[in-house]
């Protein structure tokens, strides 16, 4: 058979339909068998192929990751970024596929929106968490790898406001105990704020490519990225961070609320066992305290609290946390604490 194997690698890839579509223009199908002595014609048309499948996949980066094209960061040897304020080209993204510059590129847009947003692990411990989030969470997301951790990234199907992008990321963190640095920083912005790596170029500071998780070699998370599952505003709006309440209440006997109120306030105990402990409807699992063959944990939603069947006892969410991770009282307050951005 004269079928190009190119053709079949990429059959019912959209991009790759595209780019035989547009070659099809042209007049020469790319996936008609070649007549006798049409080889060196058929080569040629199969680079045609890649450049056509080439460009799309640049531009469909483009139109995933690129919030403003009238300025861009670039990368400098020490890992910071600097705003060069001309236009970004496809002829940019190129370059920093190729690794020849670096791209930083910007959450928000001229007028505040961002189409993103991303959680930055930077250590180990952090991206197990961002690991164990993703596969719980039943929205579409994507691990990428970074120099020390991952960065977890959420499209949304239509631009969103800063701060609602912000607040989603917020919440997330908040409802998985993720300590980690949320994109968009800024709520808004006029200025091009705060930027994040272009994903697939050369890390300056370490010198290398970073993949993203589980979705094969390069040209298969070029293409997925070039066309990523969204986020629909409804799922969005579900996920949205509240400060935490600045009440005028003062306790009495110090003048202020304690941090572990705080955190109690913060978190419910079904919103912190739930990361950690598969409950079934009734807030019941198997207990990750003991070797529990029947499920003997409980959660009781209404009265706000957890307990073992077996013995290894219950209590709020501080309680839990403090077996967890067999910490003191006053340090599991504080590790909460700051996993939920109290101050
Ligand atoms: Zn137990």
């Amino acid at each position: 058979m004269g079928v190009p194997r190119l053709w079949h690698d990429c059959v019912g890839k959209t991009i790759c339909l595209e780019a035989l579509a547009s070659i099809s223009k042209h007049g020469q199908a790319l996936f008609l068998s070649p007549g006798r002595g049409e080889e060196a014609d058929m080569v040629e048309r199969i680079e045609n192929h890649k450049q056509v499948e080439r460009q799309a996949i640049m531009q469909g980066l483009m139109e995933t990751f690129v919030s403003r094209r009238d300025c861009f960061a670039v990368q400098l040897k020490d890992g910071r970024y600097y705003c060069n304020k001309s236009e970004l080209t496809i002829k940019h993204i190129e370059s920093h596929l190729k690794g020849a510059l670096t791209l930083g590129v910007y959450l928000l847009d001229q007028n505040g929106m961002a189409k993103f947003a991303v959680i930055d692990a930077d250590d180990e411990q952090e991206l197990e968490r961002l690991k164990s989030m993703q596969s719980r969470l039943q929205l579409p997301s994507y691990l990428e790898l970074s120099r020390r951790g991952g960065h977890l990234w959420f499209f949304f199907s239509e631009p969103v406001s800063g701060k609602v992008a912000k607040n989603f990321g917020l919440e997330l963190a908040k409802r998985y105990t993720i300590n980690a640095e949320v994109f968009p920083k800024q709520s808004e912005s006029s200025g091009p704020g705060s930027c994040i790596r272009l994903p697939f170029g050369i890390h300056l500071k370490s010198g290398q490519r970073y993949p993203f998780v589980g979705l094969g070699d390069w040209r298969s998370q070029f293409i997925e990225l070039s066309n990523p599952k969204k986020i629909p505003l409804s799922e969005i709006l579900k996920y949205q961070y509240q400060e935490p309440q600045k009440t005028s209440k003062r306790n009495p006997l110090n003048g202020e609320i304690p941090l572990w109120e705080k955190v109690k306030r913060q978190i419910t105990v079904l919103e912190l066992v739930e990361n950690f402990v598969d409950l079934n409807s009734k807030g019941i699992g198997r207990c990750p305290f003991h070797d529990d063959k029947h499920p003997s944990f409980s959660v009781n939603i209404k009265e706000n609290y957890w307990h073992c069947f077996a013995g290894c006892g219950g209590g709020s969410v501080i309680d839990f946390w403090m077996k967890l991770n067999n910490l003191e009282f006053k340090d599991a307050v504080s590790d909460l604490a700051e996993r939920l951005g109290i101050r």
